[in-house]
C-alpha cells in the first residue's frame, strides 16, 4: 500500500487480538508516545503490527509455502527454500492479494496498460499521464487522490454512484457513539451490530448473510478523503467500461454511455473476490476436496473446511462468518475458535 495511505477502520477496530489482550493498539500508543488519531495513518498501524509481532509471535519462519498437499491423515508443506514440513493441522491465512479482481474488459490488456490498485506503493510513475481509475470503493477513491497528487490527470469511472460514508452519529454522540457503533465498526449503524458477532452471523440463512455483507461493505469512501477527490478528479458515475483496446502506447476505452476515452493507463480499484482456486500453492487434488460455494470454502464453527484440520481464515471465511473476517478485527474470533478446537481434540 502507498505509505501515505490511511486506514478506513477506526482506532478501536485496529487492535490485533492476543489471548490476554496485552498488546492492544492503545497500549502500543502509550509506550510509543503516539496520540490517538483518526483516520489512522498506515505507518502507525505498520509500526504497531511490527511491535505486536515481536512481542506476541517472535518465532516466525519467514519463508513461502510452495505446495500444500495432503499426506495420509496430515499435510505436507513443500517450502520455497527446499524444506519439507509435516503438519497435522494447517490454517490458511494467506491474505487477499491472490484474490485481486480484474474485470472482464481488462483481462487481455498488458500490465503496462492496466493494473490492479494493489500493485502500487507509489504512483509517481504516472506523473503527466492520463489515467482512468475504475471503481468507487475506498481503494479506488484513495488511489485516484494519490494519482492526482502525484501529477496525473485522473478520471474515476464507476458502475454505480459514488457514495461517501456518513458518520454523523459517530462524530457527534460522544461516549454514546458505542450504542450506534460497536468497537468492531464494520458497516453502517444497525447492520454493524448484526455483523459484529461472526458466530451468530453464521446462523443466518444464506440470503440474509449475503445481503448483510453487501450492505456492510458496499463501495464507499471515507469522509476525510472527500476534499482530496471532489473538485480534483473528474468522476463518471453509473457507467461501465464495455471494451478496451490497445492504441499506440496507450489504451482506448469504450463506455456504456457510448463515449470513448484515450488514455495512458487504467488502474483497477475493483477490490477482491476470494476463491480458493486462486490459492495455487494448495495442490489441486487437495483444493478439489474442499467443499465450496462460489469459490468460498464452506466452514464449520471452528473455521474448519470439509477437509478435517484444514482451516481458512480472513477473506475466504466471509461467506460463512461475514464481513468482519475481511478486517483486522475479525482475527479474534478465528484465532479463538481454532485454538479451542486444537485443545478440544488434542
Ligand atoms: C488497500 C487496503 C486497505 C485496507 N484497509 C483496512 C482497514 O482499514 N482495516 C482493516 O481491518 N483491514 C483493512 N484491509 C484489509 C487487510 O488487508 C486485512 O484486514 C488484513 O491484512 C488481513 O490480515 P491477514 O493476516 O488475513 O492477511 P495479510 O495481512 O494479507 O497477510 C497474509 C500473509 O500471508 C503471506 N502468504 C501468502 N501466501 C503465502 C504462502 N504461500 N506461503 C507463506 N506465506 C504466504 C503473505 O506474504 C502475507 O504476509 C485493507 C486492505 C487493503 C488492500
Amino acid at each position: 500500500m502507498p505509505p501515505r495511505m490511511y486506514l478506513k477502520s477506526s482506532w478501536s477496530a485496529l487492535t490485533i487480538s492476543d489471548p490476554a489482550g496485552a498488546y492492544s493498539l492503545n497500549r502500543y500508543s502509550k509506550i510509543a508516545g503516539i496520540t490517538q488519531q483518526e483516520p489512522v495513518p498506515l505507518q502507525t498501524f505498520l509500526k504497531y503490527s511490527d511491535w505486536f509481532q515481536r512481542q506476541a509471535v517472535p518465532d516466525i519462519d519467514q519463508s513461502y509455502v510452495q505446495t500444500l498437499r495432503q499426506d495420509g491423515k496430515g499435510f505436507q508443506l513443500d517450502m520455497a527454500d527446499g524444506r519439507n514440513i509435516k503438519a497435522s493441522r494447517v490454517v490458511v491465512a494467506s491474505g487477499v492479494s491472490s484474490f485481486a479482481y480484474i474485470p472482464e474488459f481488462a483481462r487481455h490488456l498488458p500490465a503496462n496498460l492496466a493494473s490492479h490498485s494493489q500493485e502500487y506503493s507509489d504512483f509517481s510513475q504516472f506523473s503527466g499521464n492520463k489515467v482512468v481509475v475504475v471503481g468507487s470503493g475506498q481503494s479506488a477513491l484513495e488511489s485516484a487522490a494519490l494519482l492526482h497528487e502525484a501529477g496525473a490527470a485522473v478520471e474515476l469511472i464507476a458502475r454505480g454512484p459514488v457514495n461517501w460514508i456518513n458518520r454523523r452519529l459517530y462524530n457527534y454522540t460522544g461516549p454514546a457513539k458505542r450504542i450506534f457503533y460497536p468497537p468492531s465498526d464494520v458497516g453502517p449503524p444497525g447492520v454493524n451490530w448484526l455483523v459484529a458477532f461472526p458466530l451468530l452471523f453464521r446462523l443466518f440463512p444464506d440470503k440474509t448473510r449475503v445481503r448483510l455483507d453487501a450492505r456492510a461493505v458496499r463501495p464507499a469512501g471515507a469522509q476525510w478523503l472527500r476534499p482530496r477527490v471532489e473538485g480534483h478528479i473528474s468522476i463518471t458515475p453509473n457507467t461501465s467500461i464495455t471494451n478496451a483496446v490497445e492504441q499506440g502506447q496507450g489504451v482506448s476505452l469504450t463506455l456504456s454511455d457510448g463515449t470513448r476515452r484515450e488514455i495512458d493507463h487504467v488502474i483497477l480499484g475493483t477490490g477482491y473476490q476470494a476463491n480458493i482456486d486462486a490459492l495455487t500453492f494448495i495442490d489441486s487434488a487437495l483444493r478439489e476436496q474442499v467443499q465450496v460455494h462460489n469459490g468460498y470454502p464452506l466452514l464449520n464453527e471452528w473455521f474448519e473446511s470439509s477437509v478435517p484440520l484444514l482451516h481458512f481464515i480472513g477473506a475466504p471465511a466471509w461467506y460463512t462468518f461475514g464481513p468482519l473476517c475481511r478486517f483486522v478485527v475479525g482475527a479474534r474470533v478465528a484465532a479463538r475458535q481454532i485454538a479451542r478446537h486444537s485443545t478440544k481434540i488434542a
